[in-house]
This record gives C-alpha cells, sequence and structure tokens, in this order.
C-alpha cells in the first residue's frame, strides 16, 4: 500500500533530517509511514504508490482554489520562461503589493518575502526599531515560524514534537519574549502592566491554526487593540495562515481590527515561496532604505511566486469566500450531526475554510484546551481516514483547509468515511 513511500523514508533518514524537510511531514505524532506525494490536482494529492487522497492539508494552506489550479500554472510557467530571478524590481512586484495594499484595512506599504517565518521575523525587528523596546508579547501556542524569538511555546511542529522552547535559542533571546494566553486579555495586560515601557509588540495569531483551529473570543481582539494603544505597543496581526482564507480582506477584516504591522504567506504565493510583512506609513518608513531596520532578500519578490500569487489573488472574489463558507457549513454540520447521533465527546471550530475536530467535549478557547484532548483516538482516526483516502493534517495541533476544489459531492463522501472511521475508533 505505501511500499514505495516506506522505501523512500528509509533512503530520505539517510540524508535528510528525519527523512523530511519540516517537521510535521515526518507523521511523527500519528505514527506510520507519511506519503510521499508525487502530483496533486484540484482537491487531490497522488502518492508514490499511486493511491490518491482528498487533501485538507492543502500544502498547509496555500492551495485555497485547489492544486495546480490552470491561470496558476499557466502563470508560473509564463513567468519561469522569461528569467528564474532578477534581483532588480519589476513591474509584477508593484501591483502584487497594491492588490494587497488594497485589501486590507490600515495596510499601507508591503515588503515582500520568502517564508512565513522571515515575515514574521522582519515584523519585530520593525517594531522593536520603531518603538526602542525590546521585549514582544506572544500568545502560547501561537506559531510565528522558527525565528528564535518565537520558539517560545510555540504551536505547529514544534508543539507536536513536545519541544516549545527549542535548544539552541539563547536565553537573551528567550527573557525577551513574554508568553501571554489565547482569548485572555487579562493575561496581556499584567505583562504589559509588569514590564512598562518595555514591551515593543504583541503579535498574534487573530485566528489561532497552529494549536488547531481557536476563533477569538467575542471583543478579545478589540480589547487587545486598545490595550496596544494605551501602552504604545505596536500590535502586529499574523494573517500567514488566515490572509486572504478567511476574508477578501484576511482575518482584520473579518473581526474589524486594524494592526500596525500585517504578516502573510500561503495564499499570497499560490504554492511558491513568497510571503510579505507591511503596516502603516509609521511603521514601514522604519524599514530598509527608507529607514534604518535593515531586511533584505536575493530571491525576494521571485518574478515565478509573484506571477502564481497574483494570479491566485486575482481569481480571489466575494464569490470564492462564498463558496468556501457553504463548504465549510456542509463539512460542519455534517460531522455535527454524526456526533450528536453517536454521543461522541467531539468538538469543532471553524471559521470559513479553516477546520478542527477536536477529540474533546470542548470548550476549546486556548492550548491548554487542545493539551487535553484524546491524542491517541485522534491518532486512530487520523490512520482510519487516511485508509479510506483522506489526507487531513497529522495533529490534533493543526487546522485542516478547504478549497474550491472541495465540491459537495466530495464532502459527502468524506462525511461518510468520517462516520465509518469515528465507529472504528470509539
Ligand atoms: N505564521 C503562521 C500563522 C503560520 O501558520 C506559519 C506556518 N505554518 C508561519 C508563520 C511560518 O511560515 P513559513 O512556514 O512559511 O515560514
Amino acid at each position: 500500500m505505501l511500499e514505495k513511500s516506506q522505501k523512500l523514508l528509509e533512503r530520505a533518514r539517510k540524508t535528510i533530517p528525519g527523512g523530511v524537510n519540516s517537521p510535521v511531514r515526518a507523521f511523527n505524532s500519528v505514527g506510520g509511514t507519511p506519503p510521499f506525494i508525487k502530483k496533486a490536482e484540484g482537491a487531490y494529492i497522488f502518492d508514490e504508490d499511486d493511491n490518491r487522497y482528498i487533501d485538507f492539508v492543502l500544502t498547509w494552506g496555500p492551495a485555497i482554489l485547489g492544486h495546480a489550479n490552470p491561470k496558476v500554472v499557466q502563470a508560473a510557467q509564463e513567468a519561469v520562461a522569461l528569467g528564474s530571478s532578477f534581483g532588480a524590481p519589476t513591474a509584477r512586484e508593484v501591483n502584487m503589493a497594491e492588490m494587497i495594499v488594497e485589501r486590507v484595512p490600515g495596510l499601507d506599504r508591503v515588503r515582500l518575502v520568502n517564508s512565513g517565518t522571515e515575515a514574521c521575523m522582519s515584523a519585530i525587528r520593525v517594531a522593536r526599531g520603531a518603538k526602542g523596546r525590546d521585549k514582544i508579547i506572544k500568545f502560547e501556542g501561537c506559531y510565528h515560524g522558527h525565528a528564535d524569538s518565537f520558539l517560545i511555546a510555540a504551536g505547529s511542529g514544534a508543539l507536536t514534537l513536545g519541544v516549545p522552547n527549542s535548544p539552541g535559542v539563547t536565553e537573551g533571546t528567550a527573557k525577551d519574549t513574554l508568553l501571554a494566553e489565547f482569548n485572555n486579555i487579562d493575561s496581556v495586560r499584567e505583562l504589559m502592566e509588569a514590564n512598562k515601557d518595555e514591551v515593543a509588540a504583541v503579535i498574534l495569531e487573530p485566528i489561532c491554526g497552529n494549536t488547531g483551529c481557536i476563533p477569538p473570543l467575542d471583543g478579545f481582539l478589540t480589547k487587545l487593540r486598545e490595550l496596544c494603544d494605551e501602552h504604545d505597543v505596536a500590535l502586529i496581526i499574523d494573517e500567514v495562515m488566515t490572509g486572504f482564507r478567511v476574508s477578501r480582506g484576511g482575518a482584520a477584516q473579518l473581526y474589524d481590527v486594524q494592526a500596525d504591522i500585517y504578516c502573510f504567506g500561503k495564499v499570497i504565493g499560490g504554492g511558491f515561496p513568497l510571503a510579505a510583512y507591511g503596516g502603516t506609513e509609521e511603521m514601514m518608513s522604519f524599514v530598509a532604505p527608507d529607514g534604518p531596520v535593515y531586511q533584505a532578500g536575493t530571491l525576494s519578490g521571485n518574478p515565478v511566486a509573484v506571477a502564481a500569487g497574483t494570479a491566485q489573488l486575482e481569481q480571489l472574489d466575494d464569490s470564492v469566500y462564498e463558496a468556501l463558507e457553504a463548504r465549510g457549513q456542509q463539512l460542519q454540520e455534517g460531522m455535527q450531526s454524526i456526533i450528536d447521533e453517536h454521543d461522541y465527546p467531539l468538538f469543532q471550530h471553524r471559521v470559513g475554510s479553516m477546520f478542527s475536530l477536536f477529540f474533546s467535549e470542548g470548550p476549546i478557547r486556548d492550548h491548554e484546551d487542545v493539551k487535553k484532548c484524546d491524542i491517541p483516538r485522534f491518532n486512530k482516526f487520523f490512520h482510519a481516514m487516511l485508509d479510506r483516502g483522506v489526507y487531513l493534517a497529522p495533529s490534533q495541533f493543526e487546522a485542516g483547509f478547504l478549497a474550491t476544489a472541495h465540491t459537495e459531492a466530495i464532502i459527502d463522501e468524506v462525511l461518510e468515511k468520517a462516520e465509518e472511521s469515528l465507529a472504528e475508533v470509539f
């Protein structure tokens, strides 16, 4: 069944740490052999043994229109034929910057980079430079990439592997990252008061996605904005996962809140290495060459990535978000009736096309709640679904994603398989 993948994994382990180029791909939490993927199309991925899976990982979010979207493929092919990188400005980058700025409330200028990690790392450097302060506040379970400052109680693979504080991060760096609890505004207030005039920025995922999907409680983001204003602290909204996935203008538009600095990634690159950070004119005036905060990149604004990302963004109009909401509702309501019918101790969260099924009776408000989930049972469910050709994120601590390529018929098929799988694990 996974014969070729198994052989590839054995080979890969000899030359690549864990056999993978990003930890969660190794299936460490759920166990078993990760399928090695050969190709992808629409809602499906295909492995080296020619197994087909309905994909809810979607390369961890970017493929919002499904894999190998024809317009994205064509744009990338046309761009690469004209040269893969110039290290000089292009018209395409200007176009993309204008498209991003136009979508997001309070965003004046944007700088393109290569990964979400780079975007978040640069965002806190700008905030620190602008405010002349060293400390940042992040939330337990939120993930902002693998820059040193963020590997303190980080989500995603760092949680799955149980190494929230990575060796190699110096004590000096760690002491400047203060930890608050997601959805607990008092925990932020206490930190700001105890570190008066020392905090440069608060960074968060507006909808937590890296400890499973957890929406902000009513008013949480507004209160956070007010608290930041009161203490002259920059608010950094990390939209790497939510950006142009949960609405046309991202989570900031959905919850009517404005950041001083935003981070983007995933969807804006159409599956290519492309990310961005940006903010108010005031904040971005600190960025080199206009200002003193240095940040650069040989491949930044890469023409192939920008062409593909632009082709994807151009297709993301209101009708796409309506279609994703309809599919999301179908999945959530279908799951809920299975849960209710069998009285399973399961809890769901969903915002548009981001969702999680928690092996817990809930409520789930922060990552402490997720840690109490029945992880061994989740792992069994994951494999029961994989055996039936449904590829879920291989960890309870990850969100699932929908694409427009997930048709009504595909969701119905997945619900049937979920009912069978749950009957197997309970
Ligand atoms: N921020 C968030 C919210 C993310 O979800 C991720 C990646 N999952 C990152 C930052 C880091 O992005 P990248 O993996 O592209 O470095």
